[in-house]
């Protein structure tokens, strides 16, 4: 026999950290932790039954899987007592001394991030798993026996200020049992009556017998083998909280079952809450694969599309191989048929969501419009469907209102090929700016891409419907002619292309081309895109994902000039009388195109120069040209 030993450790400081919010908040409803630690109870005994499909030699084989709660009113205690996988030293260690757990993390950083005001309600929307124990408790005991045969018993204690030890303990079956003395104000939960409350209403889906105090309190299993005409509202979202460990509500569910060519039977659910949103680190899967009701991986990451990890829920399928790993998981085909199946369901669930209940799916949208994008980017097979649910505001839309791919192509008209659209910051910037003007002029809806991904999600869809999307700062869009009279009288043609050429001069290698323009109506000047280039756009969100990286280089650029406006007519004239002037304006037309271009990255130069041609053309030396202070053209012009 090994001498008894006791060691003790301190906790990880996250842990200590999240352990004092824990202890010191006056959180009210503190039963949380009951459900907390059943469900814990209930995952270890769903490892270990899964362990017991590999595993010849299991420690006490002979158990029931179940899971015992007692309670004790004398001494003020409650112990919750389960058969399941168990802990080593090590497992102890890592499990109950650091952190591991999602909601826990994602806590955390709510915490830091809110100044740790309200952490109440925070604890109520993440859960912190096990730690949760430390709302009620004055010490907790965990007694364990990992199911390997060659395994110790152990028992962890600790009163939730700073450290834990760790004891040898003799004679302790498989599984964990966590006796907790409560605190004064929490001796109610060592009420029978009490705690049978909590356990009817938090855990009717754990999928083992539940005890409390000897007398079975669940009835129902895995509740996605039922039929869902069977099934009411409220169990669904309570199972979604007992099995996606959450603590809101479900905005949409799929409860969908199959027998080819798949044996499927699954329940998906979109959670209320996107917690990559809050800045937190990236979601795992969160939809778990059973088979006949055995879990086989609770975040299997080769099941459904990486976009699609907001997702919880399970899917068991019958025809699945009980004994299937990980390693397998990748290149079985029954897996990449599961998958695809459902996925589609699910997609086609979004676009009846869509029709039917357009501002629930807007909603949804505004959360989650982020996964649908990646989804454009990244899985080539859903592609086209998850185009239909994209949403964009456009040139034919109030402010804040929506449309889609779909209603934008029925609307155009017989000879339009391409499908425009136009990236900025907002809907107002996109107005202002000098590339939308072309299109309304000819009565062309433009859609406006205010997310800065947008526009990479576009140049990755390519096309829909098979007209082309098409960025309309582009050179080489080929536009009808303006109706007559659009935008006023024009230089003649020599003069304008006069005028290009030495504004080229002028510019060099700042402008690959400078060209009188077919398409500019308001403006006096734009830069636009040569065909196949980045995008000033696309560049600063490369820029944005990776920070540290150099600004990838500029796309080549083309200078266009509007020959039908006041303010290049006046240029014309300034150039003969005073050129110096001219070409000093002819400068600042650019920068202010590139400005307007998003091609800008430090705007301080660009207005130090704009304020050196002020000064040159209010100086007493020349008189300012035509009448036209910059900034106000004026329509005199010719
Ligand atoms: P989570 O359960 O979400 O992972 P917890 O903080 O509740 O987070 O638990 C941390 C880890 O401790 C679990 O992942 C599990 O490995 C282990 N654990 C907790 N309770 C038990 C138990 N009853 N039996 C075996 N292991 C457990």
């Amino acid at each position: 026999m090994s001498e008894p030993s006791t060691e003790t450790h301190t906790f990880q400081a996250e842990v200590q950290q999240l352990l004092d919010i824990v202890v010191h908040s006056l959180y009210t409803d503190r039963e949380i932790f009951v459900r907390e630690l059943v469900s814990n109870a209930s995952d270890a005994l769903e490892k270990l039954r899964h362990t017991q499909l590999s595993e010849k030699e299991i420690f006490d084989d002979n158990l029931p899987l179940e899971i015992n709660v007692t309670t004790d009113d004398t001494a003020g205690t409650i112990t919750l007592q389960d058969f399941g996988i168990g802990m080593d030293h090590d497992e102890l260690v890592e499990n109950l001394g650091t952190i591991a757990h999602s909601g826990s993390k994602a806590f955390l950083e709510a915490v830091q991030q809110g100044g740790g005001e309200r952490n109440e309600n925070l604890i109520g929307q993440f859960g912190v798993g096990f730690y949760s124990a430390f709302m009620v408790a004055k010490e907790v005991k965990v007694f364990t026996h990992s199911w390997r045969p060659d395994a110790r018993g152990w028992c962890w204690t600790s009163d939730g200020s700073g450290s834990y030890a760790l004891e040898e303990a003799e004679g302790q079956r498989r599984g964990a049992k966590i006796v907790i003395t409560l605190k004064e104000d929490a001796k109610e939960f060592a009420s029978s009556s009490r705690v049978k409350g909590v356990l009817e209403s938090y855990s009717a889906f754990v999928p083992f017998p539940l005890n409390l105090n000897g007398e079975k309190v669940n009835t129902v299993g895995a509740l996605w083998m039922r039929s869902p005409a069977e099934v009411s509202e409220e169990e669904y979202k309570e199972f979604y909280k007992f099995q996606a460990h959450a603590f809101d509500e479900p905005r949409f569910w799929l409860h969908f079952s199959a027998d080819a060519p798949l044996a499927i039977n699954s329940l998906l659910f979109v959670p209320q809450q996107n917690l990559e949103a809050f800045g937190m680190s990236r979601m795992e899967p969160g939809v778990a694969l059973y088979c006949r009701k055995v879990l086989i991986d609770r975040k299997p990451d080769q099941l459904l599309p990486e976009w699609m990890r907001f997702v919880r829920g399970v899917i068991d399928s019958a025809d699945l191989p009980l004994n299937i790993s990980r390693e397998s998981m990748q290149d079985s085909g029954m897996i990449r048929k599961l998958s695809q199946v459902l996925t589609k369901r699910f997609l086609k669930m979004l676009g009846e969501k869509a029709r039917k209940v357009p501002d629930e799916y807007a909603d949804f949208y505004k959360n989650f419009h982020r996964f649908l994008k990646e989804g454009v980017v990244s899985d080539p097979t859903h592609r086209e469907t998850l185009a239909d649910l994209l949403r964009f505001e456009s040139s034919r839309t109030e402010p804040g209102q929506h449309t889609t791919l779909g209603e934008y192509v029925d609307r155009m008209g017989a000879d339009q090929q391409e499908i425009y659209f136009l990236q900025g910051g907002t809907r107002s910037s996109i107005e202002a700016g000098p590339y939308l003007e072309a299109f309304t002029a000819r009565h062309l809806e433009v859609l406006y891409l205010t997310d800065p991904i947008d526009e990479f999600v576009m140049d990755h869809l390519g096309s829909y419907r098979e007209k082309k999307l098409v960025s309309g700062d582009r050179q080489d869009i080929q536009l009808p002619d303006l109706p007559e009279a659009a935008g006023g009288e024009s230089l003649d043609r020599e003069t304008g292309q006069e005028l290009a050429g030495w504004i080229k001069g002028k510019l060099g290698e700042r402008a690959n081309d400078v060209v009188v323009s077919e398409r500019l109506t308001g403006s006096p000047v734009a830069i636009l895109n040569e065909g196949g280039a980045m995008t000033a756009s696309m560049r600063r969100m490369m820029a944005a994902m990776n920070q540290d990286a150099d600004l990838p280089p500029e796309g080549p650029v083309r200078f266009e000039i509007n020959p039908r406006h006041p303010l290049i007519h006046n240029l014309v004239r300034l150039r003969t009388e005073r050129e110096e002037d001219a070409a000093a304006v002819a400068a600042q037309l650019f920068e202010s195109a590139r400005l307007a271009a998003g091609l800008t990255e430090d705007p301080a130069p660009v207005v130090r120069h704009m304020n050196e041609v002020l000064a040159r053309l209010t100086s007493a030396e020349g008189e300012a040209p035509a009448g036209t202070p910059p900034g106000e053209p004026q329509s005199s012009g010719s």
